[in-house]
């Protein structure tokens, strides 16, 4: 696992001004959260973070190294994507290792990296299955469980539990959170969920229009928002 850090990043789509001099640190192991209006930026900085996206200026550090020229692929971070995007003529074994074999890697270590992955997302009597024979839950832990064979030094996550229903989604935070403290990894999670912000992160952050409104812990932003925005968002009702 590893620290990020971004340095003044700057980001415009065309001549449109996305992002805006981000400066943020994130520690080994830290769980943080994007919150903000929607068209805000927090996809746009998740992908700068991946390597998805290009930063206009600025530069991208993970684990002390700037990255900011790599591809994604050569960043060591694993996104995990909203939509489950996974292979529906590939059983969750097959899907598990999918990446790991294309990226060359033997097959005796690919299928270690699988057991572990389906112990710790126990989806062991998964394995054979297809997608379609996989419950929502089921398919977004498979779709956590691409990322987790990689071993990566972060997990980003973009809205991932949004198509869940109310019920599936408080049961696949509370396994997020369990996966956040069995892997101590380092998490960078967008949402628009206030109870997912709020019950999920080690740090909350608040962006409008491309700039960072506030940063914290959800308690010191529950109890000391900046402003009415912040408040908006996630502070107490006053
Ligand atoms: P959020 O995830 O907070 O909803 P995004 O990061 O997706 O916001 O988008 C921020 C802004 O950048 C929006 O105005 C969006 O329309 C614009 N944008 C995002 N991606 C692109 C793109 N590939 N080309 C042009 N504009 C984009
Ligand atoms: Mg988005």
């Amino acid at each position: 696992m590893a620290e990020l850090k971004l340095r003044g990043i700057n980001k415009s789509f065309g001549s449109v001004p996305v992002l805006h001099g981000i400066n943020l640190d994130i520690a080994d192991g830290e769980f943080v959260v994007f919150v903000g209006p929607s068209g805000c930026g927090k996809s746009t900085l998740l992908r700068t973070i991946s390597g998805l996206e290009e930063p206009s200026a600025g530069q991208v550090l993970i684990g002390g190294e700037d990255v900011t020229e790599f591809d994604p692929s050569e960043r060591g971070v694993a996104m995990v994507f909203q939509s489950y995007a996974l292979y529906p003529h590939m059983t969750v074994e097959q899907n598990l290792g999918f990446g790991l074999r294309m990226g060359g890697m033997p097959r005796e270590q690919v299928a270690v990296r699988v057991a572990e992955a389906a112990r710790t997302l126990e989806l062991n009597d998964l394995l054979d299955r297809k997608p379609r024979q996989l419950s929502g839950g089921q398919r977004q832990r498979v779709a956590i469980g691409r990322a987790i064979v990689r071993q990566p030094k972060a997990f980003l996550f973009d809205e991932p539990l949004s198509n869940l229903d109310a019920e599936l989604r408080v049961q696949m935070r509370i396994e997020i959170a369990k996966l956040h403290q069995e892997l101590g990894a380092t998490m960078v999670y967008v949402t628009h969920d206030q109870v997912e912000a709020m019950t999920l992160a080690d740090k909350i952050v608040v962006l409008r229009a491309g700039r960072i409104e506030q940063q914290g812990s959800p308690i010191e932003l529950y109890d000391n928002p900046d402003n009415i925005f912040v408040a908006g968002f996630i502070g107490s009702p006053r």
